[in-house]
């Protein structure tokens, strides 16, 4: 059986804002915000992100920053209580900017979704998204895209802030 795209329909579950902390062998990742959207929360909660340059030198400079929590302080009874004012990862989810292995920039819907997740269980697994109905979340990633392409695009003075170990990492280390 041949099944037509999946219309997106989140389910404001809030699934998505408690699992803010991706964990690999190499770094722990936060949510990634631009510098104008660190306000949205306590400074205490808020790490640097990617920087090109060199951490220690002069000149170093910071592209975007990330919240340290694994659940976002602003859930509240399964919403957001900023809705109108969320960070720009948040009206780009379920797509993800995603690194291919040529080094393009690229995007994924992400399977942790719960509408994703039970769309892909009920077609067993092959499942494609009508784009309609993603408009907004596609023009957010239009955006959030510019964070890893802007590091792809400087590869050899790109570094990631690790939130596990405190310090600053080789952003190349990132790149399947
Ligand atoms: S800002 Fe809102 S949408 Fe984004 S993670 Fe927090 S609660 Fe979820
Ligand atoms: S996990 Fe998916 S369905 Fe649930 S709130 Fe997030 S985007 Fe909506």
């Amino acid at each position: 059986m041949s099944w037509p795209p999946i219309e997106f329909s989140c389910l404001r579950c809030g699934e998505c804002c408690r699992r803010l902390l991706v964990d690999s062998q190499l770094v722990r990742k936060g949510l990634p915000l631009f510098p104008e959207e660190r306000g949205l929360f306590p400074e205490e909660l808020i790490r640097p992100g990617v920087g090109i340059g060199h951490p220690d030198e002069p000149g170093f400079r910071i592209i975007s920053y990330q919240l340290t929590q694994k659940v976002c302080p602003h859930l509240c009874d399964g919403s957001c209580g900023i809705w109108d004012m969320r960070p720009t990862v948040c009206r780009a989810y379920p797509y993800m900017p995603v690194i291919t292995q040529g080094g393009y920039v690229t995007r994924e819907a992400s399977l942790e979704c719960t509408s994703l997740m039970m769309e892909a269980a009920r077609r067993h697994g092959a499942f494609d998204l009508d784009d309609g109905s993603l408009g907004e979340e596609i023009e957010a990633l239009r955006r959030l895209s510019e964070i890893p392409s802007e590091a792809v695009g400087h590869l050899d003075e790109a570094w990631i802030y690790d939130l596990k170990r405190g310090r600053w990492a080789r952003f190349e280390r990132l790149r399947p």
